[in-house]
Formats: structure tokens, sequence, C-alpha cells
């Protein structure tokens, strides 16, 4: 070609002129691509079912929506088939294609014309009409054409079966590895807490994102982690007389209190409320130790979901916390567990004190105490930064402790990562309340 020519002369040299062989060539070319449309379309549409389609089609009395329950069972023979359907049908188009585009063009010496025409214009037909555009239509509408596809597809596999077989038979081996390495494929608790993340964030789903992650998360929680602390456990003597226990028991209102000998280091036992409620009425000297119970103790780095199980087992709802020294720590009770997963409860005893405040968007007063695993929940962080930088303390006032090394005084402020954290009261033992900022 002379590349002088102008452009309509060029075209009617390479324009052949059409006979009914090249229009029947098309049409049945067009009719190869619908089927290859509708064959990949069906490979998706087949294998993107969920649980609650297959309900529906076991719900359905329709011919063919039990074909395709039939099918769903057989899933490496339908794969096999699907893929031998299609990769026969794109074959015979791309033969198809080729023959035609002799017959319509004459492209002469242009060689490299004669393939850019033929593979990458076939190549680019073939992905976007018989792969891409079927697969995303087959994502959203999987039901309608899978059911629509089920005769056509028990057709071709009755046609390809022996291939299918071989094919089938040719990964099995592939199969069996991929099982054999089933058990390193465990989900982690972290991946499942991103894929959580991950999830919509439509509003309704809030709720059930939170408790789903409580659940995930709690299997890594320890006990010290949300314990009460021994400072704030209301606890009682085992030498006090009956006389002035109720003092003791009303003034907190908690329904088990443990009771300890000489000091909490060493309990000996938790008294239930209602245990005392049929001697109300008795003597200065009753001997109400008598309805102490057993304790239950726990260590701290015991994890929430053991120390659940345990409670389930025992019908136990509170455990004392000990150290590894052997003192107590704290205690831990059902409802301490069931928060890490449901977030706060409050019933008709718990008061309803709030455990911190919100300034604005970038500062809040927590108090010293408040654990740690709180207070992300209240800045709606992950704390994993503090959780690598923390040693052993829980608790915010602990944590800055660990940080400066000594007890802070009043307004003295501490830096660590982006936050900052702004003593507001403290004496010579503990840091009270903090605010805490977050920085740009
Ligand atoms: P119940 O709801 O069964 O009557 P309760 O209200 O006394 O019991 P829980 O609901 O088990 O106590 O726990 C509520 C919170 O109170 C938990 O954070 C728990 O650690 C704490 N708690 C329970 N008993 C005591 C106690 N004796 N001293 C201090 N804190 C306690």
């Amino acid at each position: 070609m002379d590349p002088g020519e102008p452009l309509s002369i060029l075209l009617a040299n390479i324009i052949l002129p059409w006979n009914t062989g090249i229009v029947i060539g098309l049409v049945v070319m067009l009719l190869l691509l619908f089927c290859s449309a509708l064959i990949s379309g069906s490979e998706v549409a087949f294998f993107s079912i969920s649980p609650q389609d297959k309900e529906k089609l076991e719900e359905d009395e329709g011919r063919n929506s039990a074909r395709v329950l039939e099918l769903l069972q057989r899933p490496k023979t339908l794969l096999a088939t699907i893929l031998i359907g299609n990769n026969l049908v794109n074959v015979a188009i791309v033969i198809l294609s080729s023959f035609l585009m002799s017959m319509m063009f004459d492209f002469g010496e242009s060689v490299a014309v004669a393939f850019l025409v033929q593979v990458v214009v076939v190549t680019l037909i073939i992905l976007i009409v018989g792969e891409i555009a079927p697969k995303v239509y087959a994502s959203k509408q999987g039901l309608t054409l899978s059911r629509f596809m089920s005769a056509p597809i028990v057709v071709m596999m009755r046609l390809f079966s022996p291939l299918a077989k071989l094919l089938v038979q040719g990964t099995r081996k592939i199969d069996e590895r991929a099982r054999e390495n089933e058990g390193d494929n465990q989900i982690t608790a972290d991946e499942l807490s991103h894929a959580l993340e991950l999830t919509t964030d439509d509003e309704t789903q809030e709720d059930e994102k939170r408790i789903l992650s409580g659940i995930v998360k709690f299997g890594s929680t320890e006990a010290r982690q949300v314990m009460t602390p021994r400072v704030d456990v209301t606890s009682i003597d085992v030498d006090t007389n009956f006389a002035s226990l109720g003092n003791h028991i009303l003034d907190k209102g908690y329904s088990r209190i443990p009771i300890f000998k000489e000091s909490f280091d060493e309990v000996v036992g938790v008294l239930f409320v209602k245990d005392l409620l049929p001697h109300l009425g008795a003597e200065a000297d009753f001997k109400w130790q008598d309805l102490i119970r057993q304790p239950h103790f726990v260590t701290e780095n015991k994890k929430l979901d053991d120390l659940l199980r345990e409670f389930q087992e025992k019908r136990n709802h509170l455990a004392v916390v000990v150290d590894e020294y052997g003192g107590s720590s704290g205690i831990i009770t059902l409802e301490d567990i069931i928060e890490e997963i449901v977030g706060e409860i409050t019933d008709e005893f718990d008061d309803d004190e709030l455990i911190y405040s919100k300034l604005d968007d970038k500062n809040y007063v927590f108090e010293g105490k408040t654990a740690l695993i709180d207070m992300y929940r209240v800045l709606d962080i992950e704390g994993e930064d503090f959780e690598k930088a923390k040693g052993d303390s829980d608790s915010i006032a602990g944590f800055i402790l660990e940080l400066t090394g000594k007890i802070p005084l009043k307004n003295e402020r501490v830096k660590f990562d982006n936050y900052l954290f702004t003593i507001e009261a403290a004496d010579k033992r503990r840091v009270k309340r903090i605010k805490v900022t977050i920085l740009d």
C-alpha cells in the first residue's frame, strides 16, 4: 500500500465484496459470542450462589431451581463443563473470525495490520462481550442466570462428560494437597477483626459489627484488663460481726462480696447477699461465716473466653484475680466479660456516674483508673500502639506511670504518639483524673 493514497481508496482496496457466506458467517459468530457470554456468565452465577439463595431455590418448586441445586452438588464437574464449553466456543470464534476476516478484507502485504485486526480486535471483543460484561451481570443476577442456564448446562455436561471426568481426575492431586494444607489456613482473630472493619459501614450494622468484633477480641483479652481492681473492691473481713455486716453490704449494694482474712490478699470466700436474706432478723452473734461460699481464683492472664467457659461450668459469677505472687489483684464477674462483647451494661444498682467526659471531638477526661481498653473504645481506636508500648499496666494512670517512671504532678503533660495526656488531678499515691487530647 502507498501511504500517500487517500483513506477511501485504501479501504476500497482492503474491503472485498460481501457474499452470502460472509453474512452467514457473521450471524454464526454473533450467536457464538452470545453463547460464550452465557456460558462464562454462568460460571460466576453458579459459584456465587449464597446459602440464602440456596434456601430460595429449595423453596421454589420450578424444574430449573431443582436442576441448579442438582448441578451444585457436583461443583467440580460443573466447573469443568463450563470451562470446556467456554473454551470450545471461544476457539470457534477465533477460527471463524480469522476465516471471515480473510474473506472480508485484503490486507495484501501488511502482515502487521492483519495481525492487529485479527488478534487485538477479536481478543478485545471476546474479552468484553464474551467474558467481562456477562460476568458483571451474573454477579448481580446470579440466581436468574443460573436458573436460565441450568438446562443447557445439563446438556453440555452429558456431551462433555468424558472430557470433564478427565479434567476432574487430573486436578484431584492438587485438590488433595490443598485439603492437606487447609489446617494452616485457619483464620486468625486478627484477620477476622480486619475483615469486620472492611464490612459495609451501614448504620444498622454498627451494633452487629461492635458485638462481632467484641467476640473476636475477647478471646485475646486477659482477666486483668477488665477486672475491678482491688482498690475498688468492696470486701469484708471474716471477723466482722453480724451486727455491722449490714452497713458494709448496704454501702455499695453489690450482690457478692469477697470475704478476706486479715487482708484482701487472703480471700477465704465469697458472701452471696441473697444467702443472708433468710437470716435478716438473726441475733447479733449469728455466725454468718457459715454462709460463705468457696472462692474461685483465676490468674491475671486468664483469657476471657476460657473464663466464660469456667463460669458456665461452675455456675459461678465471680472470681478473685490473683497475681503471680499469690496476692489478690481484683475481682472479675460475668458482667465484666459480657460487657466486653455487648458493651457497657448498666443494671438497677450500677451507679450511672460517667467514667469519662467528652469535652469536644479531640478532648476527653478520664478517671485515672479507667482501663486502657475502655479508653480505646471511647476514642474509637484499636490501641495497637498503646498495647505495644505498655508494660503490665492496664489502666490509663498505670500507663502514664510507666511512661514517666514516677507519679506525675498536677498539670504535668505526657505525650505519647499523637495523644497528649494532661494530669488534671493527682496526689502522692494516685493519678486521679487525666485529660486526653488527640493531636493532629
Ligand atoms: P448482680 O447484677 O448479679 O446483682 P452485681 O450488680 O452486684 O451483681 P455484677 O453485675 O456481677 O455485680 O458486676 C457489676 C460490676 O460490679 C462489675 O464490674 C463487677 O466487677 C463489679 N463488682 C461486683 N461485685 C463487686 C464488689 N464486691 N466490689 C466491687 N466491685 C464489684
